[in-house]
């Protein structure tokens, strides 16, 4: 066909075509996007674990004049309100001018949890010259990636006597590290034909914390005393108060710009800090319209388990608060609900092109990506959104112009996942999942654009406006 004229450009028109943000993006708005990355990464440079996110969320949220909510107290229009659930998730809302049997809350959900590696309750001892800890991993984690660099050590111990101890080793410059082992290669000939999942296997992710003796010649385990010494010293703990603690081994690594033009970040734990960062600035920024809510919960990353994970009661109950302080009826409210799961995807990656669909994948800087539905082997565990909803949706982006794309995890039949979605789905509330692709998720260092962070943040701004 010679002719490219007028009706070809139509014909352009109709297709569906993913763009590069930062291409298609003025000046202006790629400066707020290098713009917010900086902000971001101090957050996760901040908060390594769901604890250290609850506090740091909870400061950030007492800046911006929200106050503490107890269940039963009087909320009016106007209110911005934060309510912690055991130091490890919390939830902020903000009570709108509007009806809200006749338009519902708008929910975003994000998780503040990441795999890492956690510690057993009886998980000191020493062998040949080391002293290690033992542990449990958390999450899916590819168990090789994790040893032989510099790792942190997170979280709290309560005491016999009750009190919380808080700890974090690792992370400022001239703190100590922690070690995971790996094998040399001039003896790793046997190792190096093992499967993936054996070539470090879970016994084996045992953390070096010590190597230097008690000076004391009746003592059989000089190591492991003289590590039990110092903590003594330093926590006022002894060997027992492992048993009340969780402690988590995260690496050590700081947030970094990646590329030569810094347009990637490179950071451990973007899934899902990099969703709930932009949810968290969407509830901030956004006017007072619209009842609105911004949930960010633990465990996710083991299946929203316990009483501080997404099936928990809790999240209900604030829903069931809020109706019953304002006099609304709780089951049209739900009913008229829509709820955006902000949880990462995997971006397309050409290096491992094979397990993709590339028109059904997130292309990294594509913008904030919507999955209709997760789950695996024929939508097996999706809560699927109906075509309603993602509408609504479509159009809610369309007038706010939002830059975002649509995927689905890989091929079909070669995995899957899931996210929050269908346990909050199951309230009657229309869910969908949107969230920021993600290259090596799950990995200690993740990768994502700039572009798609910033993105998120308009869309949540836009969906909770
Ligand atoms: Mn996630
Ligand atoms: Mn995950």
């Amino acid at each position: 066909m010679e002719n490219t004229g007028v009706k070809n450009k139509e014909a352009e028109d109709f297709k569906y075509v993913k763009k590069n943000y930062f291409e298609y993006a003025s000046d202006e708005i790629n400066k707020d996007i290098y713009k917010f990355a900086e902000e971001y990464k101090f957050f996760i440079n901040e908060c390594k674990t769901e604890r250290e996110a609850n506090d740091y969320i909870v400061k950030q949220a007492i800046k911006e004049g929200f106050t503490e909510y107890s269940f039963g107290d009087k909320l009016k229009r106007g209110d911005k309100k934060f309510i912690v659930n055991r130091g490890k998730s919390v939830v902020l809302f903000k009570i709108g001018e509007n009806n809200i049997e006749n338009d519902g809350i708008r929910i975003i959900a994000s998780h503040i949890d990441a795999p890492r590696i956690d510690l057993k309750q009886v998980p000191l001892y020493e062998r040949d010259g080391l002293c290690f800890l033992k542990t449990h991993y958390y999450g899916g984690i590819k168990k090789y990636q994790w040893t032989a660099m510099p790792l942190a050590l997170h979280g709290v111990v309560v005491l016999k006597n009750g009190k919380k101890v808080n700890i974090s080793i690792g992370e400022k410059e001239d703190d100590p590290v922690f070690y995971i082992n790996d094998l040399l290669p001039h003896l790793g000939v046997k190792q190096m034909q093992l499967n993936a999942r054996e070539v470090i296997n879970a016994e084996q992710l045992n953390i070096v914390v010590g190597g230097f003796p008690l000076n004391n010649k009746d003592e059989k385990e000089k190591l492991k005393a003289n590590v039990l010494k110092i903590l003594n010293k330093k926590y006022g703990m002894v060997e027992e108060d492992f048993i009340s603690s969780e402690l988590s081994v995260v690496p050590a690594f700081k947030a970094k710009d990646v590329g030569f033009d810094r347009a990637l970040i490179g950071g451990y734990g973007h899934d899902d800090r990099v969703c709930a960062f932009p949810s968290l600035e969407g509830i901030f920024d956004v006017k007072n319209k619209n009842t609105c809510m911004c949930v960010l919960v633990d465990k996710e990353e083991i299946g929203s388990e316990g009483n501080t994970g997404m099936k928990s009661m809790f999240y209900e109950d604030i829903i069931t608060e809020i109706c019953i302080a304002l006099n609304a009826n709780v089951r049209k409210v739900r009913q008229k609900s829509m709820c955006i799961s902000a949880d990462v995807t995997s971006a397309y990656d050409s290096n491992f092109a094979d397990v993709f669909e590339k028109n059904n994948s997130a292309i990294l800087s594509c913008g904030v990506c919507m999955n209709k539905y997760t789950g695996a082997a024929g939508k097996s565990g999706a809560s699927d959104a109906s075509a309603e909803t993602v509408g609504k949706i479509r159009e809610i982006f369309a007038k706010n112009n939002v830059f975002w794309q649509t995927a689905e995890l890989g091929k079909v039949d070669i995995g899957g996942g899931g996210t929050v979605a269908k346990f909050i789905a199951q309230l009657n509330i229309d869910t969908v999942d949107i969230g920021v692709p993600v290259i090596s998720m799950h990995a200690p260092y993740e990768l994502i654009s700039k572009a798609d962070l910033y993105s998120a943040y308009t869309a949540y701004k836009a969906f909770l406006e």
